[in-house]
């Protein structure tokens, strides 16, 4: 009886109008899919990217030197050295952050209490050497400079959870 099942099956060819048919109910569907790099999915205002320094803005850096996000980095990914300026301020000689260490915790985020460090909404900074992925201080203020809009926007949505 199976056999017979199957050899009716193969002759109607049952499992390939099953098919077609279940390509043609889906073609009208709405498409679950996004044509990335065109189009791109909504990103969470939490969502923990691309680091970057940011700046007041009057143009001054925030960050302090107080090196906390150092000290509560678990993957030791940071590095700081600072100096007093001549105006008495403290700020950062060095700042680098050793991407290919970073396990995107969100922690020097959260301990950073001027909002300088910030992961930020970039997905896009894939490189093709690990040097690339060796981050200094100019270059996370240049991703700051970049990002500022976006990463003040999403900071205020989340102010209220902070
Ligand atoms: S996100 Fe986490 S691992 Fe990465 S630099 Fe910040 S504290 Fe370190
Ligand atoms: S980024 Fe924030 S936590 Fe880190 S040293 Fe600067 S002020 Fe302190």
């Amino acid at each position: 009886m199976a056999s017979l099942d199957r050899t009716a099956r193969a002759f109607l060819l049952s499992e390939l109008v099953a098919g077609f048919a279940l390509t043609l109910k889906y073609m009208f569907k709405p498409k679950v899919t996004v044509n990335y790099p065109y189009e791109k999915g909504p990103l969470s205002p939490r969502f923990r990217g691309e680091h970057a320094l940011r700046r007041y803005p009057n143009g001054e850096e925030r960050c302090i030197a107080c090196k906390l996000c150092e000290a509560i980095c678990p993957a030791q990914a940071i590095t700081i050295e600072a100096e007093p300026r001549d105006d008495g301020s403290r700020r950062t000689t060095r700042y680098d952050i050793d991407m290919t260490k970073c396990i995107y915790c969100g922690f020097c985020q959260e301990a950073c209490p001027v909002d300088a460090i910030v992961e930020g909404p970039n997905f896009e900074f894939s490189t093709e050497t690990r040097e690339e992925l060796m981050y200094n201080k100019d270059k996370l203020l240049a991703n700051g400079d970049r990002w500022e809009s976006l990463i003040a926007a999403n900071l205020q949505s989340d102010a209220a959870y902070r």
